[in-house]
């Protein structure tokens, strides 16, 4: 590939249509950082979607804005990548910022893949077929305004509903859930809002037969969720505490856990999300795509992850952009095609990109960095 000549970066705050209330706090304006690489070769798109405070995980938006622009693009700048691994081979002197490295990682394989004039689910060894996708609900205002939440999405044909969970919506709330809808499968996303004094909630929770309990520990934890695995019947996924292959591998050393989430975006891009993949399936661990409130071109990466092998036992989280923005800032939509169902792109690349005009509107800060402006 010919050498990487410069760099935009964008930091967008975008309304949603509706908030999103999670243990961790409420979303209403959506941030995110895109970057749009260039080099002789051509161009391609990242985003990633941190939130705009670090309560998810400790980046921002505007963080991992800072940290693209003053540290991770002049290590890119000038430099012939030929492969995601060397990207991050690139990008390793600077620790942690998973989705500040992602927005870099994204935009390099949206451009390899554009270069080879293929959809990049093909590039990476997915295969065609349609993309399962649930649907999560946030923590609502009353419980019967949940309960209608999921008759309408049972009702369409989503397949599974993950459930905001935290001690303040807690088990009454699965309780009232599971008499009223006593077949449909459902999981719930505690967000590390609880600790292993908390196992009798997870223990009570077993009579309700979740397909999974998500990251109930904290957010960088294995070993206590490892503890709490032992001690109920339902399984546990991991989520927050997968920021890298390693954290996978020590997973699987643990030999409890069944499940990993895995977001491009925490855990600094495609590149790491295909290794972290590769080591959970080698280790007998099935994943999922999660989602992170992603504008249509950060959806389409996640459909192409979600085409791997190793991502057909559950559903991912990856419902249409237009549940969650009007307008999106990235075309064409990404748009479920069935009852639970969504397809890949045979556009070249990841298949969806900003709408400039849109990029412009929503951006509070943006720069171009070249060869010329870090020398
Ligand atoms: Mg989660």
């Amino acid at each position: 590939m010919p050498l990487i000549e410069k760099i935009e970066i964008y930091h967008v705050a975008r309304p949603m249509l509706k908030s999103y209330k999670t243990s961790f706090g409420t979303e209403r304006i959506a941030e995110a950082v895109f970057a749009k690489i260039y080099s002789e070769a051509g161009y391609g798109w990242g985003e990633s979607s941190p939130f705009g405070q670090p309560y998810f995980s400790s980046e921002s938006a505007a963080g991992a804005f800072l940290v693209l622009k003053k540290f991770l693009c002049p290590l890119l700048l000038g430099k012939d990548v030929i492969s995601g691994r060397q990207l991050q081979q690139h990008l390793r002197a600077v620790k942690g910022n998973y989705f500040a490295k992602a927005a870099l990682d994204i935009a390099w394989w949206d451009m390899y893949a554009r270069r080879l004039d293929r959809p990049l689910w093909q590039v990476i060894g997915g295969k065609q077929r349609p993309i399962k996708t649930g649907v999560a609900f946030g923590i609502m205002e009353t419980v019967d305004a949940l309960l209608d939440s999921i008759s309408g999405a049972l009702d369409a044909g989503f397949e599974r509903v993950k459930l905001k969970f935290s001690p303040a919506w807690a088990v009454d709330v699965i309780k009232k859930v599971r008499h009223k809808f006593p077949d449909a499968i459902f999981h719930i996303d505690c967000n590390s809002a609880f600790t292993l004094g908390d196992a009798h909630i997870f223990k009570e929770l077993d009579q309700y037969n979740l397909a999974m309990i998500e990251q109930p520990l904290q957010h960088d934890d294995l070993l206590d969720h490892a503890e709490l695995q032992k001690q109920i019947c339902t399984p546990i996924c991991l989520d927050e505490s997968i920021v890298s292959p390693d954290k996978a591998r020590k997973a699987v050393h643990l030999g409890v856990f069944k499940w990993v989430n895995i977001k491009p975006g925490r855990v600094g891009g495609l590149t790491e999300a295909l290794e972290i993949n590769r080591i959970c399936q080698q280790g007998g661990i099935q994943c999922w795509v999660g989602g992170m409130l992603e504008s249509s071109l950060g959806r389409h990466l996640c459909a192409c992850l979600a085409s791997l092998d190793n991502m057909q036992g559950y559903p991912s989280d990856i419902t249409a952009s237009s549940r969650y923005y009007n307008p999106d800032i990235s075309k064409p939509p990404f748009e479920l095609v069935g009852p639970s169902t969504a397809a890949l792109s045979e556009q070249p690349g990841i298949g969806a990109e900003p709408d400039q005009q849109l990029l412009e509107k929503f951006s509070v800060q943006k720069e171009t960095i070249t060869c010329e402006t870090i020398n």
